[in-house]
């Protein structure tokens, strides 16, 4: 068995089962990769591994069956590829994204650029956590960001104009969480139901139904796994720039106070999330 380099060492090296091989993970933000970088990701994988790849869970790639002796000349290649090394250990790994406005109908912000952007700033960053990042465009929450480290969804809360409602029921139709009455021949939202999907604004065909605001809300301390759990809400913000900054704040915040060894959502009263919580809130929504 060879010596463990340090590039050996690295999050994107997975020793396998059969411990004389090692699995290759990639680092794609947002799972998208342009097609030169398939193609190029395809040759090394033949060139170093069985010829097979497995998509993962988290967006990115691996390639499996590689001699250990060829580490340093596939991080090389993949490095000269566009698509370098990716992250595993307690460090903040693939950042994912579902499609947002790029693709989806239901999106209310853009996904892969922020993806990115966040991948530029965090991304590999050590830990003393593993920190996982996903972004959603919609409550509909395919990619699962509550149960990430930090999850970010784009939210609308719908806002009808005053006075001029048909009360013809369409928005009532599309909400699928029964959160808009029609009463007294007019529309009437139930806030405490609104999920803030924003359906119903694409809804009325008068055109009656506005975007009070379109936001990011930003949730701390999910977990998947054994025992899954959702994270707690941060704070919502307005805009992207605010949402890197609060995903800067809360990894920088991870990483001076969580210990090692146990989920972030089994210590957040014990570093005193609350008061992170209120300080964010104060610097970013002006609530406490
Ligand atoms: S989370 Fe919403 S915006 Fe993203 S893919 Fe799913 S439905 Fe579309
Ligand atoms: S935003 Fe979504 S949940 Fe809220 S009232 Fe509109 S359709 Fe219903
Ligand atoms: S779809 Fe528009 S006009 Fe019809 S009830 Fe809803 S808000 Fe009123």
């Amino acid at each position: 068995m060879m010596q463990k380099t340090a590039t050996y060492l690295q999050g994107g090296v997975i020793t396998q089962r059969n411990p004389d091989l090692c699995v290759i993970r990639v680092r794609i933000p947002a799972g998208v990769l342009p097609v030169d970088k398939m193609a190029g990701l395809a040759e090394i994988a033949r060139k170093y591994g069985n010829g097979e790849v497995h998509l993962t869970t988290r967006q990115t790639l691996e390639i499996p069956q590689v001699d250990p002796d060829n580490i340093e000349a596939i991080a090389r290649d993949l490095e000269k590829n566009g698509t370098p090394l990716g992250a595993e250990h307690d460090e903040v790994v693939n950042i994912i994204a579902c499609p947002g406005t790029a693709q989806c109908k239901f999106s209310n912000i853009e996904t892969y650029d922020l993806a990115r952007r966040i991948d530029e700033r965090v991304f590999g960053k050590d830990m003393p956590i593993r920190v996982r990042i996903s972004l959603s465009g919609c409550p509909n929450a395919c990619t699962s960001p509550v149960l990430n480290e930090i999850g970010i969804v784009g939210r609308i809360r719908p806002l009808r104009i005053e006075g001029l409602c048909t009360g013809c029921g369409t928005c009532a139709e599309y909400c699928k969480e029964k959160a808009i009455l029609i009463r007294n021949g007019i529309s009437e939202l139930i806030p405490e139901k609104c999920v803030q999907c924003g359906i119903c604004v694409q809804s009325c065909p008068f055109d009656l139904l506005k975007s009070e605001y379109r936001h990011y809300l930003i949730t701390v301390g999910g977990r998947r796994g054994r025992h899954p759990a959702p994270g707690r809400e941060l704070v919502t913000v307005e805009t992207e720039e605010e949402a890197l900054a609060v995903v800067d704040k809360t990894v920088y915040w991870i990483f001076r106070k969580a210990w090692s060894g146990r989920h972030l959502a089994d210590q957040l009263d014990e570093i005193g999330f609350e008061d992170f919580r209120k300080k964010i809130r104060e610097e970013f929504s002006g609530e406490t």
